[in-house]
């Protein structure tokens, strides 16, 4: 066990024995920043929510982009961007061991062109107005899903089909207005609900069918605010309700926002299905720690918006999973990914693959930027196997004796992840403002 104290927040944060094991296997130095300020500091370079208009740089058509139109970088639409006709080696640059590796790859990544949507481009049909998104087919403005069909404005999403305005939804249909829904139908109005059927106004209710208006109830059958019905009874309720009606749904919504107040509030972590697990919003995982919103995942710490199963071996890693292990400090990384670490937005199929942005299917590359289907590629120049193993090393060595220092005096050697500079947003359109909000400083 080792105690240490954050470079940036300057609190003391505990490395213990199982995390000096992840860090050996995958052959890096313990973190120099503490759990929290790493979150922090990975979302604030991703940005799936705040989208903007602007005009492709290659084909100057009007797309939805994660970059402002002032923004001075180079945006290409979704079907410029995965266009056969570049694949990044024309931005290559040469290293230079007498400069910081970082002020390189900054340079590297202002030139290439980056594309205005995080999604996995060739997978998306009829789903022009998504984000952070893969394998969607007629949805809309529906944000951080995956294999979801017929969607409309909804976000967190896996296997969803034919809903609307939901959160945190997963394996479910035909839903409405609900928030933290797992493998339900025809479920409206609703939280924290898992296998219910015909769910109305309900809360915290388990493989429940034809209820209204119900609140931490297991396993029943026609319930109207936590009371049993018979089957004819509920039916006539039902009509009484008037759910067919703009008016009943208004009279219905109050009531139950004030029936469920009169239950005790069990303190709900949305966990289900897990073993030797800490977090909240984790479902059927183990043997991890610390996970926030995760799906299948085993044997990791630190991770985030993991919705896509499966996860193994991972720390500090902020999403999407989708057949993954071994990744560190890394988000936007999945559809088949292994030992990637220090980079983002690097799919399908990544491996061996550190200080890579946007680096689609990237085999054994190191700094690259915007760069598609290649192996052994330093700053996004080609290297033979022999020489890019030489370079690599004497780069993670120069990196060590000569590192990256920011203004804050803050030291970015080997091991950690990019410096701040690098994210293309502002703070306040990142992911990380979205969890942990920052007040403007006054001038
Ligand atoms: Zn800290
Ligand atoms: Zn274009």
């Amino acid at each position: 066990m080792e105690t240490k104290n954050c470079q940036n927040c300057k609190k003391e944060f505990i490395i213990d024995s199982n995390d000096l094991g992840f860090y050996e296997k995958i052959k890096v130095p313990s973190p120099t920043w503490c759990p929290e300020c790493r979150i922090i500091r990975r979302n604030a370079s991703k940005s799936v929510w705040t989208v903007y208009w602007r005009n492709c740089n290659k084909c100057d058509k009007k797309t939805l982009s994660m970059y402002h139109k002032d923004n001075p970088v180079s945006v290409y639409c979704t079907d410029c961007w995965w266009a056969d006709d570049w694949d990044g080696t024309e931005y290559a640059m040469d290293y230079d061991s007498k400069r910081p590796f970082f002020e390189q790859l900054y340079e590297l990544s202002r030139k290439v062109p980056w594309v205005a949507k995080e999604t996995l481009g060739p997978s998306m049909i009829n789903s022009e107005y998504c984000n952070g998104a893969t394998w969607l087919r007629n949805c809309y403005l529906t944000f951080w899903a995956d294999y979801c069909e017929n969607v409309t404005p909804s976000s967190i999403l896996f296997k969803f089909k034919d809903s609307s305005d939901c959160m945190r939804a997963r394996e479910s249909e035909l839903c409405y207005e609900s928030i933290g829904i797992n493998k339900c139908y025809n479920t409206y109005f609703s939280e924290e609900c898992e296998g219910c059927n015909n769910v109305w106004f309900s809360r915290n209710c388990y493989n429940c069918n034809d209820c209204v208006g119900c609140v931490n109830l297991r396993g029943v059958t026609n319930y109207i605010f936590n009371v049993k019905y018979g089957k004819e009874e509920y039916a006539e309720k039902l009509k009484e309700l008037q759910l067919e009606s703009w008016y009943g749904i208004q009279i219905l919504k109050e009531k139950a926002k004030s029936f469920w107040l009169t239950k005790p509030y069990r303190e709900y972590t949305g966990n289900s299905l897990n073993l030797n697990v800490t977090g909240e919003y984790v479902f059927e995982s183990k043997n991890s720690k610390d996970l926030y919103l995760c799906t299948n995942v085993e044997n990791s710490r630190y991770c985030q918006f993991i919705t896509v199963p499966t996860t193994k071996d991972c720390y500090d890693y902020s999403g999407w999973g989708a057949n993954v292990e071994l990744i560190y400090e890394a988000h936007s990384t999945g559809e088949k990914a292994s030992n990637v670490k220090f980079s983002f937005s690097g799919y399908p199929d990544t491996y061996d693959t550190e200080y890579s942005i946007w680096s689609t299917s990237a085999k054994n590359c190191f700094g690259c930027v915007s760069l598609k289907r290649k192996k052994y590629c330093i700053l996004n120049k080609e290297y033979g196997k022999e020489e890019y193993e030489k370079l690599r090393v004497q780069i993670i060595e120069d990196m060590k004796n000569n590192p990256y220092i920011d203004k804050e005096g803050r030291v970015w050697s080997y091991g950690e992840f990019f410096p701040l500079r690098i994210s293309m947003f502002g703070y306040n359109e990142t992911d990380s403002m979205k969890f942990f909000p920052k007040k403007k400083k006054k001038p």
